[in-house]
């Protein structure tokens, strides 16, 4: 199938991408990658009179560290972050799981911030977004704000930008060492989303106690979410490997909605994620021990 026909704009900086989206208002769609709008508008499941390309924008793109925060610009592509020695580095969880999204060929066009913004319960840089407290820039003809990401991802793809907002950029907390992480999925085919999914980060202290601890849990709810209960639980304690069946079981504890499709019930969906948790779990820990 062919989209519907639409207006095609492609501003070349932030100024005239946020004045497009005022101007046109709910019957324009900001367009980045394309990777997750176009099958949308393809198969007429959205329409827009107007898209607004961000592909021009360059100050949309980049990687930089900015006091304690790495920052990176919405539209720098998932291809970009998998090959970045600095994201290797300062952000090892976004690195690791990068190459867990789709194929290549969805990683070279796909950026960031339409991940984020598209906000799929399944995919993996919402939950890295989540688990590593990081804050989202938004711009609009209003002005700038920073959202954390407790507070952006709302519901089933839906996000706290407002219609005339444009995701500019995702700072995360660069977290000071020993630290271990790890993100562990479960789906059907490589390259398919998730349909379990768990990312586990993990900081000692001098006596190689567990003094910071998140977990992010994916494709278990209509957003991804932290498993505090079992987080609160871990800090403080000895980080044990043994433990690590008991975490994933307390992780899936207090879970309401998950979904229960074609692709797996949810009591399916919750054994597989107590093993992606217990996984992510041992690798976290290990990494962290020897950091
Ligand atoms: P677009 O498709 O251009 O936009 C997506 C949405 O975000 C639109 O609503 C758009 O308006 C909005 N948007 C984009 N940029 C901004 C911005 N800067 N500010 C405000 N709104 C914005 N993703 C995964 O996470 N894991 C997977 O396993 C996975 N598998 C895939 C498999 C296939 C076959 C395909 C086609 C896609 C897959 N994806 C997967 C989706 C892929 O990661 C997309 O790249 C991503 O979801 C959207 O990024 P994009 O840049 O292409 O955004």
């Amino acid at each position: 199938m062919k989209p519907a026909a639409f207006d095609y704009h492609a501003p070349s900086d932030t100024e005239e991408a946020t004045g497009l989206l005022a101007e046109l208002g709910d019957e324009a769609k900001a367009i980045a990658g394309g990777q997750s709008l176009v099958p949308m508008l393809a198969l007429r499941l959205a329409s827009f009179a107007h898209l607004v390309d961000l592909r021009r924008v360059s100050e949309l793109r980049g990687i930089e560290h900015r006091g304690g925060t790495l920052r990176i610009g919405a539209t720098t592509t998932q291809a970009t972050l998998q090959r970045s020695e600095e994201v290797r580095a300062a952000v090892p969880l976004l690195a690791r799981a990068t190459p867990l999204i789709g194929h290549f060929q969805i990683r070279s066009r796909g950026t960031i911030g339409g991940s984020l913004a598209h906000a799929d319960a399944a995919a993996e840089y919402p939950a890295v977004a989540l688990t590593l407290d990081a804050e989202l820039e938004a711009s609009s003809v209003r002005g700038r704000r920073t959202i954390p990401a407790a507070g952006f991802f709302t519901g089933t793809w839906t996000t706290a930008l407002a219609d005339d907002e444009l995701l500019t950029g995702v700072a995360f907390p660069v977290w000071r060492r020993p630290r271990g992480f790890a993100v562990e999925e479960f789906a059907h085919r490589s390259g398919d989303f998730a349909l379990a999914g768990a990312t586990v980060a993990v900081g000692l202290d001098s006596e190689s106690r567990v003094d910071r601890c998140a977990i992010g849990l994916f494709g278990l709810g209509p957003a991804p979410c932290r498993a505090r209960t079992a987080e609160t639980e871990l800090i403080g304690s000895a980080p044990d490997e043994d433990r690590a069946d008991d975490i994933g079981n307390l992780a899936m504890a207090g879970l309401e909605a998950v979904p229960s499709d074609l692709h797996g019930s949810a009591g399916y969906r919750k054994c597989v994620g107590a093993a992606m948790v217990a996984r992510a779990w041992r690798r976290a820990v290990r990494e962290a021990l020897h950091d």
